[in-house]
């Protein structure tokens, strides 16, 4: 690394470049002039008291730039770095040497980089650089494989265990963990580590080594933040588990293994039906049913929400011309975006498009919106595609409301026409008077802003009863009924009709 990019100062060299011109030096100035008076009289006194200023000028403005200089230009892009680990790996592959690939991710870059803008951003990233530079040793290599994912590789050298490795590894982080100051802001970082020894490598060549190092940082951050691991056998085969169901989830959307199920949301003043939530459901034709949890990872990561987003779409609104025909009234179906599906400039255009297939108006899509993304959503295709979906018709959910801090602001911006309350708050809310405190200021806050709720998790009768009590418009969840498919969905209807007619009204707050 350092010696790639600047052949002619190595470490030693800097070295000597800092005692020569740095304090130290100073010592040595009266032992030069007097020896240059002893060993050439008058003349040579003086010819040294012009020239030394000269020199250290000149050697002091070397020195200079190697400590005030970006040593950021000491990291290798990812090209070169893969290449110089490839010979790393051939050199320990004889079986003498051992070395060590680390990979260092700094965590939440891209929440700093919105945070405090690009440069800042950037300069954090130069310095983290520095830092990890100052930590190592001259003949390591350095790179940097991805915004704000570092690779160090070690030296070979003849013995490396792997206390040596957790303990280099803890240096790095404690290295990049130490607050940035820019322009006056101090910014906190934190990183996770992951490390592969080359003894320790999947397979036989660089590639392997680098896909281990890339998986052990993978299970860092899955437990960081501020963790460290090293890799091994185990990481490797969950991993290639979640490859293998990756690349399943794709083929299941495609064959139509994963399908919407529904769950019913009513009215707490009429009872009667207001809508269905569509949730993700994929029967497996071996492992049975998968839930969402368990699954939206692997298509987060195949890129393929979109398309979940699609099948959910097409599959709701066939049931919604399913229970038209049938003769019920079901207004609307709630389908989640979970936020990289709402990025796409052509999403309008797709849902008017699927909405006119169906001769379905736009009030009966109710698009359900984490209200940490519109939290989050600067002025950007996001913005704008919820923003459009609502002038178009659309209902704007806001999903999971008080886990997000959506301003008041962005609630307006949005058009959100109902929020969901979170179950954490709707749980135990007919037992726990904080509970009830915090619904109920929601709840103002709703009716204030003219915007509708929903509670979520709703489980019980007593949570029910007192959830229709304090006002809240809408309730889903266990106790009314679990998400079905859409076979059953007619039946429960039904039965639902039955029952309300036998039973006595629950009356809600508002109206009665
Ligand atoms: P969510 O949107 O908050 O959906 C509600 C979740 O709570 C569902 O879990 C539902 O089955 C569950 N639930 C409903 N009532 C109760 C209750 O009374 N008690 C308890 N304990 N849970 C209840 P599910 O179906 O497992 O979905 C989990 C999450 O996965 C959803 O949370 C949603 O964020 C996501 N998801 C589901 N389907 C889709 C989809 O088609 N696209 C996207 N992007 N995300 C989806
Ligand atoms: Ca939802
Ligand atoms: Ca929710």
């Amino acid at each position: 690394m350092a010696q790639l990019q600047h052949p002619l100062l190595t470490g030693f060299q800097r070295r000597l470049a800092l005692y020569l011109t740095g304090p130290p030096a100073l010592a040595f100035l009266p032992c030069i002039s007097l020896a240059s008076y002893w060993f050439g009289g008058e003349g040579a006194l003086i010819v040294v008291s012009a020239l030394l200023p000269l020199i250290y000028l000149a050697a002091g403005a070397v020195h200079e730039q190697q400590t005030t200089a970006d040593r950021y230009g000491d990291v290798l892009p990812r090209a070169t770095f893969d290449t110089r680990v490839a010979q790393v790996f051939e050199r320990c592959a004889k079986g003498i040497e051992e070395a060590n690939l680390l990979f260092v991710g700094l965590e939440d870059f891209d929440v700093l980089a919105e945070r405090y803008g690009q440069s800042t951003a950037d300069l954090v990233r130069q310095r983290t650089a520095d830092r990890l530079i100052a930590v190592l040793r001259d003949a390591d290599l350095i790179g940097e494989i991805a915004e704000a994912r570092f690779a160090v590789c070690t030296a070979p050298m003849r013995k490396l265990d792997l206390e040596t490795c957790i303990q280099l590894a803890a240096r790095l982080q404690a290295a990049v963990e130490e607050p940035v100051s820019v322009d006056g802001t101090v910014v906190y970082l934190t990183a996770s580590v992951g490390f592969c020894q080359h003894a320790r490598a999947p397979g036989r060549t660089a590639t392997d080594w680098i896909e281990a190092a890339t998986i052990a940082l993978r299970e860092a951050h899955r437990h960081g933040p501020t963790a460290i691991r090293a890799f091994n056998e185990d990481m490797y085969r969950a991993q290639k588990t979640r490859s293998n169901l990756r690349e399943e989830a794709a083929i299941a959307l495609d064959t139509g293994q994963i399908q919407p199920w529904f769950q019913p949301q009513i009215s707490t003043d009429t009872g009667e039906i207001t809508g269905f939530e569509a949730l993700a459901r994929w029967n497996h034709p071996e492992r049975g049913m998968i839930s969402p949890a368990d699954f939206l990872p692997a298509l987060e990561e195949s890129a393929l929400l979109e398309r979940l987003a699609e099948v959910m779409m097409y599959h709701s609104f066939a049931a919604l011309k399913a229970w038209d025909g049938a003769g019920v009234n079901v207004p609307q179906v709630g389908v989640n975006f979970a936020g990289s599906e709402l990025n796409n400039p052509r999403l309008l255009e797709k849902i008017k498009w699927e909405l006119d297939r169906f001769d379905l108006s736009p009030d009966r899509l109710a698009v359900e919106v984490l209200e940490t993304v519109v939290a989050k959503a600067p002025d950007d295709m996001i913005t704008r595609n919820i923003n459009a979906l609502g002038e178009l018709g659309c209902r704007i959910d806001l999903d999971d409301f008080g886990t997000g801090h959506a301003s008041i602001a962005s609630i307006r911006r949005f058009s959100v026409g109902r929020i969901k309350i979170d179950r954490s708050f709707v749980m135990k809310a007919d037992r726990d008077p904080e509970q009830q405190r915090m619904i109920g200021a929601i709840l103002t806050m709703a009716e204030r802003l003219g915007i509708e709720t929903l509670a979520e998790g709703v489980e019980t009768v007593g949570e029910h009863v007192l959830l229709a009590q304090l006002g809240c418009d809408h309730v889903q969840g266990f106790g009314i009924a679990r998400p079905m498919p859409f076979e059953q969905t007619l039946d429960w209807l039904a039965r639902h009709g039955e029952k309300l007619q036998d039973m006595p009204r629950i009356m809600g707050g508002k109206d009665g």
